[in-house]
Order: structure tokens, then C-alpha cells, then sequence
């Protein structure tokens, strides 16, 4: 019994599942009580800079008054409503915007609730169409090792079979083709021998690929790697060479964290499908949108099924809709290409420097990401221990330490993050 009313952690330890933990021997979780523009509350009267913009979704900071007034407004109207056979304003809207702000051949929208399904759905797109062209043999993927694409079965099927422990699944798991992760780093001189490797893949396997499925530019759960633009344009090159169609995993880069609103841009490409999510609503809600061409869409509609077999209760939720409009108008009013260079030039100037320490491997920064990589993995609960004692929160995995703030973090702040990540070192 909870006689404090204070947050119920035994009941959360014995019954709650969180993240990627053990239910016998879970993680800590610290309670929180609320959280407003760049801090999280914890119930103890604790104080945390979040430098994970609660996993790359918080832009504008939390309780932001416009996004709260967004979302007031349209509760007022209705919170939800079925989109099949129905549409509604907040809807249309962000069709609009999303339209305005992609690649202009993405024309075509499919909402979903998360990340994973925007994959599910794109890699059910990129399998339709080819049904639709009459091409049967065409029923899987290449991927990259080191990707992340999600959690549910398809998406965890091009995940880096390691990572994401395939062999749990063995039989079960559709199993794809895997390319080496790219090696050349986004701002160092171009290895073209990488394009080989890649051609040779595509050469042996074109006929049987409906799809390649890459996040552009940082490769992020799977060892946030930040590759080279030209290895991206290979891709595309080798896509339209073999007949085989790109999705985007836009998941984590979309919405201007790299420095450009979508990471596509650094390599001028487009991909045939594109998947975004997280940042989409300002980290205020779940919502993702799977976007394509015209050519993949009306080609899907020509095939046996005649229709895009996918169809979430919560499809454009208009709550999610309404304060994903906002979100948007709010970046594009603001000054955000400065806001992301400025962040990038505090990181740069500051963190670079972490990396003459001999527990540090490597340091790299690209746009509003920052990442420390040690040379041995690191131990999650000490460190977030170690890190909230200095007022701070972060999540690192593996070898890494990495913040990715919201926008509105100002430098004091997140040099305070990185003076608390120098304590660790
Ligand atoms: N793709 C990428 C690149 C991601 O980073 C994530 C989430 N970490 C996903 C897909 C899955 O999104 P969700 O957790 O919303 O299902």
C-alpha cells in the first residue's frame, strides 16, 4: 500500500514493463512529476536538463503554451474520430504541410500511431507496388548493418540482426539482405570503395529486392553513426540502375536535427518512401506518417488488392493532427537552421574536446546531435546516477553518451550537460 501518495514504484518495479528492461532485474526509474520547457521534475524536488528531448521528439521544449493551446482547442472539438470514411481539418492541414516541407515527389500520405508502423507500412507499400507491376519475385529487403528501424516484426527484420537479437526470432523472422554499415564519415573524404561492396550486393540481389531501407546520413540506435552524403547518392544511383526503390527511414532525422529539415537534403536525393515520426507533434503525442510518390501510390491502387491494406483505429488522430500543425509552424516561424548551427558550434567547441580523455574513443557531432563514444560500454544506472546528481538527464547504451536536446536548449545549459558527461570520463 501507498500511504504517501507519493508515485507507486514498487507497484511500477512488479508490474510495468519500461524499455529494453528485465522484469527481474529492471533498471531504475526515477519519477516524474511534470516537466517544463527544457527540465524534467522528479517527484524529490530534483531538477534534470533533459538532453534526450525525451528521444529526439521534444523541440520547443515541454509545456510549451502554444502546443498545450492547440491541443485545448481541439479537444474541445473532438479528441478523436475514425478516418475511415471521415476527414477532418487538422488532418487536411498537416497533408499540406507535410506535402510543403518533403521532397516535392512525396505527395501521397499514410498516417499511422508510431515509427514501427510507418515502417510496417512502407515496407508494405514497396511490396504492393511490385505485386501491382505484376513482379511476384520481389519480396525482400536490403538494409544496413548497424540500422534501426523499430520494434514490431517487419521493421525488426531489417534492424541489424545482431542488435536487435534476431536469433530470438529464428523461423518466424522474414530474413533479409544485409550490407556493411557505411564507413565514411559525413564530413571526411569519401571512400568509393564502399560502392563496390554496395554494388555487388545489389548486382546478386536486385531480382528478389523490393526495397532498400536505410535512415539517411546518422544511422542512430544502431551506433549513431553519421555517414557520408556520397554513400547516400550511391544508394539512390544503385536504386534506379537495379529497379529497386528507396525508403527513408526519417524517424529520428526528420524535423531539422541534422541541420537540414530532413537529412535527404544533404545528399539531394529523394527516396521513393519516406518514414517520419517523433519530432512530427513536438514530442507531444504519438503520430507517424508514411509518405510516397504518385507513381508507387496510384501503382498500388492499379494492383489485385486495389486498395493500401492498412487501416490503425487511431489513423490521423486529430489531437495528434492538431498539435503536429503547430509544431511544424513553430519551426518554420522560428529561426531554426541558426538555432541547429549554433547548437552544433556550442557541441563542437565543447565536447570536441572530451575526446583527449583515454576512457574516449571518439566524439562526433552533426547538426543538434552530439556523441561521446568510450572505449569500454558503459554502466547505464551509474552514470544516470552520476549524471542526475549533477542535474542531468541522459540515456546512453552501449559505448555511447549522447545528447540530442531540444531546440530551445540554450549554451549555458548544454555546457552544463557536458561538464556533468566530463564527470563520468
Ligand atoms: N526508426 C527509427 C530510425 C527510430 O529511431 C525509431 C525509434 N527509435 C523507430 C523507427 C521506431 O519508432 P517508434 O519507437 O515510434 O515505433
Amino acid at each position: 500500500m501507498n500511504i504517501n501518495n507519493t508515485i507507486d514504484l514498487d507497484f511500477d518495479k512488479n508490474h510495468l514493463w519500461h524499455p529494453y528492461t528485465s522484469m527481474i532485474n529492471p533498471l531504475p526509474v526515477y519519477p516524474v512529476t511534470h516537466a517544463s520547457g527544457v527540465h524534467i521534475y522528479l517527484e524529490n524536488g530534483e531538477k534534470l536538463l533533459d538532453g534526450m528531448a525525451s528521444w529526439w521528439s521534444v523541440l520547443h521544449g515541454y509545456n510549451h503554451p502554444i502546443l498545450n493551446e492547440a491541443i485545448k482547442e481541439q479537444v474541445d472539438q473532438m479528441s478523436h474520430v475514425m478516418f475511415g470514411g471521415l476527414t477532418h481539418r487538422p488532418a487536411v492541414e498537416l497533408g499540406k504541410k507535410l506535402i510543403e516541407i518533403t521532397p516535392p515527389s512525396l505527395t501521397r500520405i499514410f498516417f499511422a500511431d508510431s515509427g514501427s508502423v510507418a515502417v510496417e507500412v512502407a515496407i508494405k507499400m514497396a511490396m504492393q507496388y511490385w505485386q501491382s507491376k505484376g513482379i511476384n519475385t520481389k519480396n525482400k529487403l536490403m538494409a544496413l548493418s548497424k540500422g534501426y528501424h523499430g520494434d514490431t516484426f517487419a521493421a525488426m527484420s531489417v534492424c541489424d540482426p545482431v542488435n536487435s537479437m534476431h536469433s530470438l526470432y529464428k523461423g518466424f523472422l522474414p530474413e533479409h539482405y544485409f550490407v556493411p554499415a557505411p564507413t565514411s564519415r559525413f564530413n571526411d573524404a569519401f571512400d568509393g570503395s564502399e560502392i563496390k561492396v554496395l554494388e555487388q550486393h545489389f548486382a546478386e540481389h536486385h531480382n528478389d529486392v523490393a526495397a532498400f531501407i536505410l535512415e539517411p546520413i546518422v544511422q542512430n540506435a544502431g551506433g549513431m553513426n553519421f555517414y557520408h552524403a556520397n554513400y547516400l547518392k550511391a544508394v539512390r544511383e544503385l536504386c534506379n540502375k537495379y529497379n529497386v526503390l528507396l525508403i527513408c527511414d526519417e524517424i529520428a532525422t526528420g524535423f531539422g536535427r541534422t541541420g537540414k529539415m530532413f537529412a535527404v537534403e544533404h545528399a539531394d536525393i529523394e527516396p521513393d518512401i519516406l518514414c517520419i515520426g517523433k519530432a512530427i507533434t513536438g514530442g507531444y503525442m504519438t503520430l507517424s506518417a508514411t509518405l510516397t510518390s504518385d507513381k508507387i501510390a496510384l501503382g498500388i491502387s492499379e494492383g489485385e488488392a486495389g486498395v493500401m491494406m492498412h487501416g490503425p483505429t487511431f489513423m490521423a488522430n486529430p489531437l495528434a493532427c492538431a498539435v503536429a500543425n503547430k509544431s511544424i509552424e513553430l519551426l518554420l516561424e522560428s529561426d531554426w537552421q541558426n538555432t541547429i548551427s549554433r547548437i552544433e558550434t556550442c557541441l563542437k567547441t565543447h565536447l570536441t574536446p572530451l575526446v583527449s580523455y583515454d576512457s574516449v574513443a571518439d566524439v562526433r557531432i552533426l547538426g543538434a546531435i552530439g556523441v561521446v563514444e568510450m572505449k569500454h560500454p558503459v554502466d547505464v544506472a551509474a552514470v544516470q546516477k552520476h549524471l542526475i546528481s549533477k542535474g542531468v538527464w541522459l540515456r546512453p547504451f552501449g559505448k555511447l553518451i549522447y545528447m540530442m536536446p531540444p531546440y530551445v536548449m540554450q549554451d549555458e545549459e548544454l555546457i552544463q550537460i557536458i561538464d556533468a558527461i566530463k564527470t563520468m570520463l
